[in-house]
């Protein structure tokens, strides 16, 4: 009998947050209800436990959670003391939240081209993009694995500058320094920030985020702008903003922190797998990250020049896939404010034209991925 006329084809998602929610449901729910009958759902004990976990696991950082990634973004960039004007060096192929802050803030974006095998910001183009009023280098992390932190660090230090990483796509990623110093994502920078929205690699039930940072002093500062710049309750010494990881949240993310180790082996385990299966065929460019980083896979994003005829393919057969990200920032309206729209970054715009991000998540099955691979 013909297996397939008797299996309804089941559709393959970008992401599965219920067969991973089944895998700890009764450890959550409990979670979820001893912040309901504790009466605490802000601050309180549960948001201090998962940040003293979550310090512990991104080697013994200070650990400050917020309302979302867009926001400890923010409050990065407010705990730095710059100026209107000041020049924030970024990628323009990145989510827009990362550049959208610093327009927020009076502060100018300045975009630095991308490298192709890794889409991180070229750390080689860096300091050709340092003017006198350069503050600060905010390297995204993207699809889970590491722009060049070695080099990205030592250019910072020779300038004087701040480094910021966006670790919201990499949480879990290790990164091996040549002097054999291995570290966390975020927390190689001055200041790191996560997002803990539902896909990310360490997701809640709705909206959160985090900083971290090695500073004791920095930590201090980030803490009090998070709490409307008050150290004390109705004593404000800056001005700082509403925002604050509830304890549901917080309750959800210690749980799922205790998993995270194993989810992201899962997720590394997925994409090599994809590797394996897709590296024969000759128009497709699988992705690949620095040889002293891990590749958590946060999304799984190939290259292809008939992308669009591939998409079609892939909806036909129920496969899910989505673009990640099909314009680069700088030619975008919200944008020409920087001055930057009429450059061009070829690598980028290459990138744009050509990435397609697949399913991928700790309970994809191998089932799942030889399917999309077949269909590939
Ligand atoms: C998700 C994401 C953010 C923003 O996080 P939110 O929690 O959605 O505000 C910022 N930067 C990057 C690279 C992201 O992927």
């Amino acid at each position: 009998m013909d297996i397939e006329a008797v299996i309804p084809n089941q559709k393959i998602p970008m992401n599965d947050l219920g067969a991973q929610y089944l895998r700890y449901e009764s450890e959550i729910d409990s979670a979820i209800e001893n912040v309901i009958q504790s009466g605490q759902f802000i601050k309180g004990s549960k948001v201090t436990e998962f940040e003293a976990n979550l310090a512990e696991f991104l080697d013994k950082s200070h650990v400050i959670t917020c309302g979302n990634g867009t926001d400890a973004l923010q409050i990065a960039l407010m705990a730095l003391d710059l100026k209107e004007g000041d020049e924030i060096i970024t990628t323009p192929f990145t989510f827009a939240a990362t550049a959208e802050v610093i327009g927020l803030l009076r502060l100018k974006p300045v975009f630095v081209d991308i490298r192709p095998d890794t889409f991180c910001i070229d750390e080689t183009k860096i300091e050709e993009a340092i003017t006198s009023s350069t503050r600060c280098i905010i390297p995204v992390h993207l699809f889970g694995t590491h722009a060049n932190m070695e080099v990205i660090m030592e250019i910072a230090h020779r300038h004087h500058l701040y480094v910021i990483e966006d670790a919201a796509q990499s949480l879990g990623a290790e990164y091996q320094f040549s002097d054999g110093r291995k570290c966390q994502s975020g927390t190689m920078g001055h200041i790191g920030t996560t997002s803990f929205f539902p896909s990310k690699n360490l997701g809640c039930y709705g909206d959160g985020g985090a900083l971290i940072t090695r500073d004791f002093l920095l930590a201090e500062k980030i803490r009090m702008i998070c709490n409307h710049g008050a150290r004390k309750k109705y004593y404000h010494e800056m001005i700082g903003v509403n925002s604050r990881l509830d304890a549901i949240q917080a309750a959800i993310l210690d749980v799922k922190l205790k998993y995270l180790n194993q989810d992201i082996q899962s997720r590394m385990a997925a994409g090599e797998y994809y590797n394996q299966l897709l590296a024969q065929k000759s128009d497709i460019i699988c992705p690949s990250g620095l040889q002293n980083s891990t590749h958590t896979y946060h999304q799984y994003t190939i290259r292809v020049k008939n992308r669009q005829e591939v998409q079609e393919k892939l909806r036909y057969s129920e496969i899910s896939s989505m673009i990640y990200y099909p314009v680069s920032l700088h030619t975008q309206p919200a944008f020409t404010f920087a001055g930057q729209s009429g450059i061009t970054f070829n690598e980028t715009e290459k990138a744009c034209g050509e990435v397609l991000s697949l399913p991928i998540y700790p309970d994809i099955t191998r089932e799942q991925i030889k399917k999309i691979a077949q269909t590939l």
